[in-house]
């Protein structure tokens, strides 16, 4: 095994995946598990048809709802329990919610900011302890390009992920004496993932849609296709292992540059 890839190997490392039943977080938990990690996915709506593949990697998939800590508590003593320890924490599990701030009931701030940034604190606080009996861990938040530039159409989303981005490099500065890294990826369009197909099965015109995203994307205009929940793995692969040991607060933009600024005209 060559240096590099030796730094990207997570063999012994036990890993906690929220929201791994389907599209990005199910993408790294089969990957972080390919690497040797001993993964654990917690997701309030598991689906049936990952048993086959989940079991061959021997990827436990646990009933949770990230909003409620009593679930958050369990799935991560579950993991220490059963995998010996804890080393790394995706904090994964999100929700879109596309509405003008003025449509916007109660209910509906609660479950996006509860589930977005709620979640991410509870399984930090309840993952903490346990890394630090390790000398140390690798926390991953999912934020978005949203979370680095807000749009108009999802304020409340853009509110969840900007405050998470925020709460990523205050942990991080926090718990840097405990050896914890912690980051954000930033991604955005990802096709093929459940968030996004629920997206455009209410769009109008679908096609039109999937041709809007893209074109909102310099790199991924340029390649006509969306992101894959593949290609942010590998970011958050790199964000846990070894291979970036000296990198923490950080938020890398997984966007094909979307929240650079307005991209050239497609003429
Ligand atoms: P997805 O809907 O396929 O995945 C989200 C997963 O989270 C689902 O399996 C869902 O069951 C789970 N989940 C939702 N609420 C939960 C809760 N309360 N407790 C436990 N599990 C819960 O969509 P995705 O696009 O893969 O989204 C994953 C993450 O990536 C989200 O945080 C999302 O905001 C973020 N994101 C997605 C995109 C994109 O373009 N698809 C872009 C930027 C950021």
């Amino acid at each position: 095994m060559s240096d590099a890839s030796q730094r990207l190997a997570l063999t012994d490392r036990v890993a906690v995946v929220t929201g791994g039943a389907t599209g990005i977080g199910r993408a790294t938990a089969l990957l972080l598990a390919e690497q040797g990690a001993q993964v654990f996915v917690g997701d309030y709506d598991p689906v049936v048809s990952n048993a086959d593949e989940f079991t061959h990697l021997g990827i436990t998939e646990l009933n949770c709802d990230v909003r409620r800590e009593t679930d958050v508590k369990s799935l991560i003593e579950q993991a220490v329990r059963d995998g010996g320890g804890l080393d790394i924490l995706v904090n994964n599990a999100g929700i879109a919610m596309v509405k003008p701030i003025t449509d916007v009931t109660e209910a509906e701030w609660d479950a996006c900011l509860d589930t977005n940034l709620k979640g991410a604190f509870l399984t930090t606080k309840h993952a903490i302890p346990h890394m630090r009996v390790r000398g140390g861990g690798s926390i991953v938040n999912m934020a978005s390009n949203a979370g680095i530039l807000p749009r108009a159409h999802d304020p409340v989303y853009s509110t969840s992920k900007g405050a998470l981005v925020a709460f990523t490099k205050s942990i991080a500065l926090s718990h840097s004496i405990d050896r914890i890294r912690v980051n954000a990826v930033c991604p955005g369009p990802v096709g093929d993932t459940r968030m996004m197909n629920a997206d455009l099965d209410k769009a109008v015109d679908r096609e039109a849609t999937i041709k809007q995203f893209i074109a909102a994307s310099p790199i991924a205009r340029v390649a006509q296709r969306m992101i894959s929940p593949r290609e942010v793995a590998e970011a958050i692969l790199y964000l846990v292992s070894d291979a970036s040991a000296m990198v923490t607060g950080t938020c890398i933009a997984i966007d094909g540059g979307k929240s650079l600024g307005v991209p050239p005209s497609s003429d």
